[in-house]
């Protein structure tokens, strides 16, 4: 069987701070979230790598970023230190047909935002409330095999309005308890490229040691990978499939300079 290749991305920033926060969610996340992530969804039909901006390469080196099937990506404060050139690549590696997977703060990454078209803000209350998420979409691959409600005891609030393009798919809303409502599972598609923002996930909380938020982020590998990857994405001009028998009334003109 041919192993889906998944990279999880980190700033792994949070996790490495030598206050007591730091400490706190290195009692969580003792390796980061990443290598927390790639061992909970480790399964038969994937390879994950966990990699992180301290890396080489910021983690995604082209060789890597080129064989990746699925990318997930965990950023909070360090979203101004991609740099553009990888954001470029990124982008250009899911229109070509790679998964994306935006977790949580991610929202505001530029490859988000880039892929978004869109300002991509949020409310947000930081006091440990609890979080009901709903599936909303119980056929979509997304929700399979998870209960109509979950209830995260403690999460950061995500509310509405949240500003993403309406052409997102929404897989499931959730509800805080302090009376705020948020697209907190939406999909959407770009060229060849299938894309997945889950916003549970802030990192003072246990969220991904969640069994339904893992089996979200299990479903939704499977769901963003590719048919196939087609890297190049410039189509050649088509010869007609029908005789044209309109008259061309630029025939005169010769307008392939304009198409260069
Ligand atoms: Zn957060």
């Amino acid at each position: 069987m041919k192993k889906l290749k998944v990279t999880i991305w980190n700033e792994f920033v949070h996790e490495q701070e030598q206050n007591a926060v730091g400490e706190y969610i290195r009692s969580i996340y003792p390796e980061g979230i990443h290598r927390y992530l790639a061992q909970a969804l480790a399964a038969e039909d994937v390879e994950i790598k966990p990699v992180s901006l301290d890396m080489p390469e910021q983690g995604l080196p082209d060789e890597l970023l080129n064989s990746t099937d699925v990318l997930l990506w965990w950023g909070h404060c360090a979203h101004a230190k991609v740099d553009d050139a990888l954001v470029d690549k990124i982008r250009k590696r899911v229109l070509s047909g790679m998964g994306l997977i935006v977790l949580h703060s991610g929202h505001l990454s530029k490859i988000f935002c880039r892929m978004m078209g869109t300002a991509c803000r949020l409310r947000w209350r930081e006091v440990g409330e609890k979080e009901r998420v709903w599936v909303v979409s119980p056929s979509h691959p997304i929700a399979q095999g998870l209960p109509e409600t979950f209830v995260i005891p403690h999460q950061e609030m995500y509310g509405e309005p949240f500003d993403i393009p309406d052409d997102g798919k929404i897989v499931f809303m959730s509800w805080f308890e302090g009376g705020n409502v948020f697209r907190s599972g939406v999909t959407f598609q770009r060229d060849r490229g299938k894309i997945f923002y889950f916003s549970p996930g802030h990192e003072t909380y246990p969220v991904y040691h969640d069994v339904n938020v893992q089996k979200v982020l299990g479903n939704a590998i499977r769901w963003c990978a590719p048919a196939e990857i087609v890297p190049d994405r410039i189509t050649p001009q088509p010869e007609p499939l029908e005789k044209i028998t309109t008259e061309n009334p630029l025939a005169s003109l010769d307008t392939t300079e304009l198409h260069k």
